[in-house]
């Protein structure tokens, strides 16, 4: 790994310290702060001003128990987390996650990684992110219904449209946020459609908010292809996870005319050479919930492979769009031998230190996920944008707004990484501008 500075060696001596046994979180922190020796040797004000240490430490930590009643009535007991990182620049603002393996340490990492990729969009949001260790994998539609109401029956103490607005995150999607939203609404008696994004078309949600981060992935790589006069058309293009970011990863990168030929889930992935088809896709993982070894058994020209790892299979692009640290040392050196140029991150931190490197190393185009993935939460503050205006735009518009915003994101990544002496690295870039982006505002705001 890069070496530290002292002082900043000492911030994130500190940060461990402080959180023991959080792994994830701490391999975010120490990404961010790797880019910034450049930026305090120009502003030591933020190191003398204790910007490092605070912005480390989230506002606010929520830990609470979530009771629910099984089909078989019997009673269920889950962990549910809130955390309010950073509330500079607007409301916090980030998704719920469900899934087994979840822990402060990951909602802390989500939390701290979202700051940043709020800053990034330009929006006026904070950052923050919840979720419980529930696993929604062959629960039935009552059992979701219920352990989502009483996960909001301590949620709602907490947020609101002017303090705290939740999303989607990995299982949790358009089915969990209806539920979730049913809830706040009883009891509260309020319709605050402003509480919580990824809503439905028929109580306030936005036209492409699901497609927006898997869209938004696909756009923010288009545009580091240009820079080289290249585009998707004819590129191969490899697509890990099948979940929202993924399925609607796997429809841009067709329309700009890539093929994607393999996809995952946690239980292995299918390879189709002549390019995964999209409906089926969606009929499968979004309307049947199946698994993707499934995908193989209804299609002659796929195969299923339940062990070994997707990167194995050649491709001139990679977009990683299941989980964190899916992409391994070994996976990038795949990569790296069949002849991928580039890998933009759809998902949160799903590289590994020692995959970014090599990727570094060896001249791969590379976008961390707080930049590529971005489109998402743009996407939810759109939504934001049409609750308070009690309006409601086209598909068409919202798509350009979110392409926009994505055009503007990846120019600020490259301009930042150019002014401060590392042309196209994408994570430096990102990494310090929207450091500055909240860094200054909390400079502004005093110490509170
Ligand atoms: P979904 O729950 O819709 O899909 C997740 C996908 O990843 C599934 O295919 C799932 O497979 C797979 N997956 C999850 N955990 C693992 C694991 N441990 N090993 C292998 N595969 C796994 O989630 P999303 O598509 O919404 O989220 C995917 C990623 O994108 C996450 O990192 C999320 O934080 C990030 N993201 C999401 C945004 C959004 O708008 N939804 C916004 C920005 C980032 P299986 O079904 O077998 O578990």
């Amino acid at each position: 790994m890069p070496e530290l500075t002292a002082e900043l060696q000492q911030e994130f001596d500190t940060v461990v310290r402080r959180n023991p046994g959080e792994a994830e979180f701490h391999q975010a922190v120490r990404e961010v702060l790797e880019s910034l020796g450049p930026v305090i040797d120009r502003r030591p004000e933020y190191l003398e001003s204790g910007i490092i240490s605070r912005i480390c430490e989230p506002n606010r930590q929520i830990i609470f128990k979530v009771n629910w009643l099984d089909d078989q009535n019997r009673v269920q007991t889950n962990r549910g987390f809130r955390v309010q990182f950073n509330s500079a620049l607007g409301p916090y603002k980030g998704g719920l996650r469900f899934h087994p393996s979840v822990y402060l340490g990951i909602i802390k990492f989500l939390g701290f990684e979202q700051v940043f990729k709020n800053a990034l969009t330009g929006m006026p949001i904070g950052g923050g992110k919840g979720g419980s260790d529930f696993d929604p994998k062959g629960k039935s539609d009552k059992e979701i219904m219920k352990f989502c109401q009483s996960f909001m029956l301590e949620l709602s103490h907490h947020i609101g449209a002017d303090t705290d607005v939740p999303a989607g995150d990995i299982g949790v999607g358009g089915r969990e946020i209806g539920y979730l939203f049913g809830q706040y609404k009883k009891l509260t008696g309020r319709y605050e459609s402003g509480v919580l994004t990824g809503k439905g078309l028929t109580w306030g949600g936005s036209r492409a908010r699901t497609e927006a981060t898997g869209y938004g992935t696909v756009f923010f790589a288009d545009e580091m292809l240009k820079l080289t006069g290249e585009s998707f058309e004819g590129k191969k293009v490899v697509v890990s996870g099948s979940g929202n970011v993924a399925i609607y990863a796997l429809e841009k990168a067709q329309q700009l005319g890539g093929t994607v030929v393999a996809m995952s889930d946690s239980g292995g992935y299918i390879v189709d050479e002549g390019g995964i088809d999209l409906e089926q896709m969606q009929e499968l993982k979004e309307i049947r919930r199946g698994r993707i070894s499934e995908y193989a058994d209804a299609n002659p020209s796929a195969r299923f492979v339940s062990d070994g790892q997707i990167w194995d299979v050649p491709c001139d692009i990679a977009l990683p769009c299941a989980t964190q640290n899916e992409l391994p040392l070994a996976g990038a050196e795949a990569l790296i031998k069949n002849g991928c140029t580039l890998v933009a991150e759809g998902a949160n931190m799903p590289s590994t230190p020692e995959a970014i490197k090599a990727f570094r190393a060896n001249g791969v185009r590379f976008a961390p996920g707080k930049a590529a993935n971005a489109g998402g939460v743009a996407t939810s503050a759109l939504e934001m944008q049409q609750n308070a205006s009690r309006d409601s735009w086209t598909f068409e518009y919202t798509e350009e707004r979110l392409k926009e915003i994505m055009v503007g994101i990846h120019a600020r990544c490259a301009e930042t990484a150019d002014e401060y002496g590392s042309p196209g690295d994408y994570v430096r870039g990102a990494n310090i501008s929207s450091f500055v982006r909240v860094a200054d505002t909390m400079l502004a705001l005093g110490v509170i």
